[in-house]
């Protein structure tokens, strides 16, 4: 490829709106261009690159035993009526109708499709294990489209799923496909971690994410993971050893007491009031799941992870109440307190979920729905409910870990795949099923594994950069190399360039001609911008026979031959796993 013909525009600036590196880079480079929120075009650049994942993925994937179809982008609302998923799955799924007044969806993921696929196909036992995939774009309306192909609204994933007669045979594929996963993301040059996730919207019961780890905002999880040992996990799933009240040794109110509390809205205000540690006092938070009232106990030194407070009332949407609706609550349950003085007691028409730590709290402080009251002294009896445990805190770093109990760390991670157990979740309510050896039926037992294609794109580049560009790791890169002329008007330059470049295409080598008439300051600009592996310069040192060979990674330059740089070249390319 001749660089005057490529269909590239490298921009002076980063655009406005961009907030990580890749969607900077990808966006100046010249990768991609914006068309609305969330949803951008691959320039020809970034086609390439799309497509080396995507191959990558493809051979790893039929390796690994899986064979490739596609469903359809556009899906009707009655599968999704069959699994139940219509009216829970929220604003993400973009609905619309044809012109037939039918209700229809964007695919945001497709376990309806292919399940009501297989169900067609798949009726015996013989025909089992089988696991499809397909790479296709994905809509999602995402509420927070951002961060350029990290969270897009129009996205490419790759998404498999497999069928098994039993739990083993899905445990065996798991396994597979945890394999393939490892070895997809390191050709890609990323390094990965594969840590315990929530099942989310998908559903099922064991999931792992594929996290690239960084220490930049575009890594939006949280991972917990242990040094010791291999427990790792997103915070919306890890777990501690129960951290032991850290009480100054103080017995504070031995008598159960109303205090009065002025303003004491937070737990801050409260502790100082009262000179207290906050490890004393049980805290009352309000959410909204799936539009109804949830109140969540912790005790206050901690914080509740809202997605294990959503799991633990088996919902799909949460979010902190507002002032407005806390008000609504209050007075539902014939209270008027405002929050800082909210308890448990009393309140009817709520959902009450409290944390592990709250189970062997004693004497402690609570709101009692009185403003400026607190009750002191207080214990469980007091409560005037029977409470129920589960595990809804957020874990923080130092906190032990739940296998070794060693302190564990935490880190921000961008999720570029996931797996799942379904097991029956899709294919028991949509009655998918086989006929065993003895005639009888069963539902299939499904997984499902995705990885997002252009999301690793951007993650590639989130992981390799630096002030001057982008440093694609070889195998993805969208040329392998250019080749620049200094002078174009030097004839031993053009001439040596030309037959460099003329060598490398003979080879196989993705390789790109600078033969713009540009300032080598422009060109050399240009190529760490983009990021090409490698950069051929055939200027100056022509004199001594020699062309300086760059290796964008490293940064080192070598003056050789242009045989031995050609050799280079064609002995990296050749190397590619
Ligand atoms: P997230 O938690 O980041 O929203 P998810 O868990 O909802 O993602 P999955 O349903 O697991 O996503 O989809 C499989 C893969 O698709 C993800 O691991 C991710 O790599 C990719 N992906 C998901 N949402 C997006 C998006 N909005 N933009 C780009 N890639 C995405
Ligand atoms: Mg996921």
């Amino acid at each position: 490829m001749k660089m005057s013909k490529l269909f590239v525009q490298t921009q002076r600036e980063f655009p406005s709106d961009a907030e990580v590196i890749s969607h900077k880079m990808l966006a100046r480079a010249g990768y991609i261009r914006k068309l609305a929120p969330g949803v951008y075009t691959f320039l020809p650049l970034m086609w390439r690159v799309l497509k080396k994942i995507e191959n990558i993925v493809r051979q790893e994937m039929d390796a690994a035993g899986a064979q490739e179809l596609l469903m359809p982008f556009v899906q009707p609302k009655e599968l999704w009526e069959e699994s139940g998923r219509w009216d829970v799955y929220g604003k993400e799924l973009m609905r619309l109708k044809d012109r037939h007044n039918r209700d229809m969806c964007l695919g945001p993921t497709h376990e309806e499709i292919i399940t009501s696929v297989a169900r067609d196909g798949l009726k015996s036992y013989k025909q089992l294990p089988v696991n499809l995939y397909q790479i296709q774009s994905k809509f999602r309306d995402e509420i927070r489209p951002r961060y350029g192909l990290l969270r897009g609204r129009e996205f490419i994933m790759k998404d498999a799923y497999s069928f098994d007669v039993d739990e083993k045979g899905l445990d065996k594929e798991y396994e597979n496909m945890a394999k393939a996963y490892t070895k997809i993301f390191k050709r890609c040059g990323l390094d990965t971690k594969m840590v315990q996730s929530d099942s989310g919207a998908i559903g099922g019961s064991v999931s792992h994410e594929f996290m690239v780890i960084t220490d930049t905002d575009a890594g939006e999880n949280d991972v917990f993971y242990c040094n010791e040992c291999d427990y790792s996990a997103n915070s919306n799933h890890a777990v501690s050893k129960l951290p032991d009240a850290v009480v100054d040794g103080k017995d504070y109110f031995k008598e159960k007491a109303v205090k009065d509390t002025p303003n004491t809205f937070s737990i801050e205000d409260l502790c100082n009031f009262l000179k207290i540690p906050s490890t004393i006092i049980l805290k009352t938070l309000v959410y909204i799941v799936d539009k109804k009232p949830v109140l969540a106990l912790i005790r206050a030194d901690k914080a509740v992870e809202e997605t294990k407070l959503m799991n633990a009332v088996n919902g799909n949407d949460i979010r902190i109440a507002s002032a407005a609706e806390i008000a609504e609550i209050m007075e539902n349950n014939g209270f008027n307190a405002v929050p800082g003085f909210i308890g448990p007691k009393g309140m009817k028409n709520v959902s009450i979920i409290a944390d592990e730590t709250v189970k062997d709290m004693k004497n402690f402080v609570v709101g009692i729905n009185e403003t400026d009251k607190h009750l002191v002294g207080a214990n469980h009896s007091d409560l005037g409910v029977e409470l129920k445990y589960f595990d809804i805190r957020l874990v923080e770093q130092g906190e032990l870990c739940p296998q070794c109990g060693k302190p564990l760390f935490v880190t921000k991670g961008i999720e570029v795949g996931n797996i799942f157990k379904l097991g029956t979740k899709y294919s028991k309510p949509m009655n998918a099923v086989y006929l065993d050896e003895n005639g009888k039926t069963h539902p299939y037992i499904m997984g499902c594994y995705g990885i997002g294609i252009s999301r690793t794109a951007a993650a590639a580049v989130e992981a390799h950069y630096d002030d001057d560009g982008i440093k694609w790791p070889l195998a993805v890169a969208p040329y392998h190399v250019v080749v620049v002329p200094v002078n174009i008007n030097d004839e031993l330059q053009m001439k040596t360039a030309v037959n460099i470049y003329e060598q490398l295409l003979k080879a196989g080598v993705e390789a790109v001609l600078d033969d713009r008439d540009e300032r080598a300051g422009v060109k050399f600009k240009d190529a760490d911008l983009i990021g090409f592996p490698f950069r051929i310069t055939a200027g100056k040192t022509l004199q001594e026979g020699l062309v300086e060979c760059k290796v964008r990674e490293s940064g080192e330059v070598t003056k050789i031959t242009p045989e031995d740089a050609v050799s280079k070249v064609i002995a990296a390319v050749r190397n590619i796993g």
